[in-house]
Order: structure tokens, then C-alpha cells, then sequence
């Protein structure tokens, strides 16, 4: 059986905790590998000898810290292919998904190929009598990152990036669930001339993410997964004095207009609603049709588009549309939220509960669901499924579509399908969202803008990658300097201009 430890100071190591979790081939329900739990020493020595390569890596200037990054965006292309089978065979996504998954990050870390550029300071001449003013950013130190299992490559790329390219060493800990490509992505990373310590990956569960929370070295946590665990890590990073960003979970909603092209919003809420079998924080999972007719002319275009999607292994070729869901639990807790539903009174109109693949049995396959006529008291409307289940709420006009958004608790993406511009823009103005779409579903912003949700789907400030995620792994100093030729003498006790 593969056993995964941890990577520190440049090379693999094993656990020794004692402590490990079954890795699981969820096309199969195969247990393939061990991962390692860190105990708190563990961590400790991990960040130790962090702290002890950062200063090193920080006074490496930025451009050469910029060619690291280059170095490691031709490596990730280079293993583009094996990177993407690693993401699957954890996660299941079908392999077309691994590369976006890989993809979606390594333009992240192209990005961060022009951070000297992002990182530079401001300078004021003369601001005074001999005066200058600068500014200057600088590295945190020792910063942690700490990813969901959804996105294998692409979320452990969007924290190492910009942590490392501003000139600080980071903590990594991957999902327990899927923590192979993350630990490739290291020796990647050490090969495009990272110096060992700067990235260490320290695979573990609830104890190690408490340590990284406790540990006095870690000036910032950037966190990504469910919002109850964000809401828990960003009260405890920042009672600790910590730095921190957390980015939780969603329920996306998408307005289809009655002016609305219906075939295009079909094919956008198919592939934005089953797409990676719904694990994903941007899948849209409440279709709200608007006005009279909306709803049937919509439902007519969806169902013979889901009876058609193909649910397998992602070895079972292009024509598989989604895989499996992560465990087995997962698969349940879906199940029964669907049960929840029909119990509730929604119309469940295509059901994927009891789905068998024939030669993966045991593989934590849930089939497209699709239920009309669910109302926001349901609790397949207020919890997120993140399974491939597709809710439609109907509502008769566009203001009480809207309310219906802005009185959601999350706020991570939006979309309105709609011919009409005015009414587009007014949607972009008003709804309390973080990213949206006009006629595109999944507004996943690309890497040189920012991502990140409102209300309960992000807690702290600044977004991920981009500009935003260099000023949370930077911290500012600002310089007053004076020089004495032509000044007179004086004693000066006040606060004033300085003239
Ligand atoms: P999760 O919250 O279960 O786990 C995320 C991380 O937290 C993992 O590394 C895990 O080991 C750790 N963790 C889990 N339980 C913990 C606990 N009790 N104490 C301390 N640490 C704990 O999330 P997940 O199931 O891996 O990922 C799916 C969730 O992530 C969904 O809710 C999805 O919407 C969200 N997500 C959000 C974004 C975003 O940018 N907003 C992106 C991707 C996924």
C-alpha cells in the first residue's frame, strides 16, 4: 500500500504519528494509499524549519524569485498530463476536469511570474523640507495554507503562489482526502529552483490544522473549504493575532429571464449544475426561471439534456460527463438530502439516487437529479448538496428573483441569463454576491482579477490570487526620511504640515 508522509525541507518524509487516513479511488471505493496525520510536533518542527529558510528565500531578489515561478509554470505544462490523472484518481473528476483543475492554477502561477511588478512600492520626492516618503512591501514570514479536497491542484497552486513569489515559506495541508498532487506540485516546485524549507507539505486532519492555528511562527492562514470550518479557522487564526482568509461554501443561483435564449441557459445550467458532479464551490445549484411559461419552457430543455449525461470512471474516455462523488458518506448524505426533498414536497423530476456503474460498484457514483418547484424553507435550498443536484425555484418576477439572492447566506458566485441589458446591469450593481455572470455561468474571474465570495462563503478580507492575495501575503512599511542640508535647527513638539 503507497504511504504519503509529509514534504519537508526539500524531500519526502513519513509520518510518524502513527496516525493516518485511507486515500480512496472514489471510481472504485478502493482504498489506494495512507496519508500521514501530523500530530502538533510534527507541525512545529515543520514551521521551525520554515522559519529557518525564509530569510534566505525573502532576500532573494524578486525577479529571480519571478523565474522560479517561470521555471515551475513549464514544469506543471511539462506534467500537465500526469498532474491531471493524480487529480482524478483522487477526486474522480473526469480527466478533461483534472486539466482544467491543474490548468486553473498554473495561470495563477503565471500571474505571479509579474509579481515585482504587483510588489512595488510607492515614492514621494520632496514631500516636505528635505523629506522623502516610500513605501515598501514586504513578506510576512511563515504562512500557512490549508485546502478542500474539490480542487487537488488548482486551490494549492492559488495559496503557493503568491505566498511564495512575495518572499515568504509556507505550510501547506492539502485535503486528506486527495493529497497526492499537492505533494508532486512540491517536488515541481523544488525542481523550478525552490530553496528546501520554503514549501513544506504537512499532510493531517483537525490536529494539524490546530497546530498551524496555535503556532506563534504563522503570521497567516488562508483557508479554503466549508463554511463552517472557515467561520472556525478565521476566529481562531485571528484570536491568535493571525493574519487570515477564509473562503467557505455556496449555493449559486442563476436567473433565467423570459427573455433569456432557453437553449443556451439549458446547456449553461447542464454543465454549471452537474459539471464535476456539483463539487464545485461555483456550481450553480438553484435555477430560479422567471415570470409565467419560464419554468416549463426551461424544464422541457433540461431533462432530455440530464437523462442524456454519462456517469462513470474518469478512465472510461471522453464521452464519461462526471464521475463519482468523493466517499461514500457523501454519497449518502446526497441521497438523503434528495429523500429530504421529495419528503418536503419539491418534484423530483429526473432522480439519481441508486445509481450502479456495471465494473464499479463500489464506486460513489449519485446520478443528475433535478427537483422543480422547491421553495427556500426546504432543506435542499438551505444547505449546500454539493452533489449533482439541481434545485429550480421559481419565482414571478425579477425583484423577488433578486430578494431571493440577496436574502441567501452565501454570496460566492451568481449568474442572470437575460436578452436585456438594463436589466443585466442592474443585477450586477445590486446583487450581494462576489463574482458574477451575465449569460455565463460559472464567473470564475480569471487569475489576474480576484476570487472570493460575501456574506458566508468568504471571512476576512482581500480575495484569493491576483493583486488582492499579494497584499495579504505582504505586509507595508512606510518610510519618513529626512536629510539635514539647508534645514534649520529647531525643537518641533507639535503634529504639523510638513512645510
Ligand atoms: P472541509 O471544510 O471539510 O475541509 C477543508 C480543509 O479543512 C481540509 O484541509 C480539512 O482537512 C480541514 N478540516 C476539515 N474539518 C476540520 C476541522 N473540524 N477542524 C479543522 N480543520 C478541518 O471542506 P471540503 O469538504 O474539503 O471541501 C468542500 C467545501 O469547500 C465546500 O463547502 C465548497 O463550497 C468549499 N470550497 C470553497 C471554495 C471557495 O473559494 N469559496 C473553493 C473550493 C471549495
Amino acid at each position: 500500500m503507497k504511504e504519503i508522509g509529509h514534504w519537508i525541507d526539500g524531500k519526502m518524509v513519513p509520518g510518524t504519528s502513527g496516525r493516518s487516513s485511507d486515500v480512496l479511488n472514489p471510481a472504485t471505493g478502493e482504498v489506494i494509499a495512507k496519508v500521514a496525520l501530523a500530530t502538533q510536533a510534527e507541525l512545529d518542527a515543520a514551521v521551525a524549519a520554515a522559519e529557518k529558510a525564509q530569510p534566505g528565500w525573502a532576500a532573494t531578489n524578486p525577479q529571480r524569485r519571478a523565474r522560479v515561478m517561470m521555471k515551475f509554470a513549464d514544469l506543471i505544462n511539462a506534467h500537465m498530463d500526469e498532474l491531471a490523472e493524480l487529480v482524478s484518481l483522487e477526486h474522480g473528476k473526469v480527466l478533461l476536469d483534472g486539466r482544467g483543475d491543474v490548468q486553473r492554477g498554473l495561470e495563477v502561477i503565471e500571474v505571479c511570474m509579474g509579481a515585482p511588478a504587483l510588489m512595488k512600492g510607492e515614492y514621494t520626492g520632496d514631500a516636505g523640507p528635505g523629506i522623502d516618503l516610500y513605501s515598501m512591501r514586504q513578506p510576512l514570514g511563515v504562512v500557512a495554507g490549508i485546502t478542500p479536497f474539490n480542487f487537488p491542484a488548482m486551490i494549492p497552486l492559488w495559496k503557493m503562489g503568491p505566498a511564495l513569489v512575495a518572499g515568504n515559506a509556507m505550510i501547506l495541508k492539502p485535503s486528506e482526502r486527495c493529497p497526492s498532487t499537492a505533494m508532486r506540485l512540491a517536488e515541481l516546485a523544488q525542481e523550478a529552483g525552490l530553496p528546501d524549507g520554503v514549501l513544506q507539505v504537512v499532510n493531517g486532519d483537525k490536529e494539524a490544522v490546530d497546530a498551524i492555528l496555535d503556532n506563534d511562527t504563522i503570521q497567516a492562514v488562508g483557508f479554503v473549504g466549508s463554511t463552517p470550518i472557515a467561520q472556525y479557522i478565521y476566529g481562531r487564526a485571528c484570536s491568535n493575532g493571525k493574519r487570515a482568509q477564509c473562503f467557505g461554501g455556496a449555493k449559486n443561483h442563476m436567473i433565467i429571464m423570459p427573455d433569456a435564449d432557453m437553449d443556451k441557459a439549458a446547456d449553461a445550467l447542464v454543465g454549471a449544475g452537474y459539471g464535476a458532479a456539483g463539487e464545485r464551490c461555483m456550481a450553480i445549484s438553484v435555477a430560479v426561471p422567471v415570470g409565467q411559461g419560464t419554468a416549463e419552457a426551461l424544464i422541457e430543455r433540461l431533462v432530455p439534456k440530464i437523462e442524456k449525461l454519462k456517469v462513470g470512471p474518469y478512465t472510461g474516455g471522453n464521452d464519461v460527463d462526471f464521475g463519482p462523488v468523493i466517499t461514500a458518506q457523501a454519497k449518502e448524505r446526497i441521497e438523503g438530502l434528495i429523500d429530504s426533498g421529495v419528503a418536503a414536497g419539491a418534484e423530483l423530476v429526473v432522480d439519481g439516487r441508486g445509481l450502479k456503474i456495471q465494473g464499479y460498484e463500489n464506486g460513489f457514483y449519485v446520478g443528475p437529479s433535478l427537483f422543480d418547484k422547491v421553495t427556500p424553507e426546504m432543506e435542499i435550498y438551505k444547505q449546500e448538496i454539493f452533489g449533482p443536484v439541481l434545485s429550480v425555484v421559481r419565482q414571478d418576477n425579477y425583484e423577488d428573483a433578486l430578494k431571493l439572492i440577496i436574502d441567501n447566506d452565501y454570496g460566492n458566485g451568481t449568474a442572470i441569463f437575460t436578452a436585456d441589458g438594463d436589466t443585466a446591469r442592474d443585477f450586477a450593481a445590486r446583487v450581494n454576491v462576489g463574482m458574477v455572470g451575465i449569460n455565463f455561468p460559472i464567473p470564475v474571474p480569471l487569475s489576474y482579477y480576484t476570487f472570493g465570495g460575501w456574506k458566508k462563503s468568504a471571512f476576512g478580507d482581500l480575495n484569493q490570487y491576483g493583486p488582492d492575495a499579494l497584499r495579504f501575503y505582504t505586509k507595508t512599511k512606510t518610510v519618513t526620511a529626512r536629510w539635514f542640508s539647508g534645514i534649520k535647527d529647531g525643537v518641533a513638539l507639535n503634529f504639523k504640515a510638513l512645510d
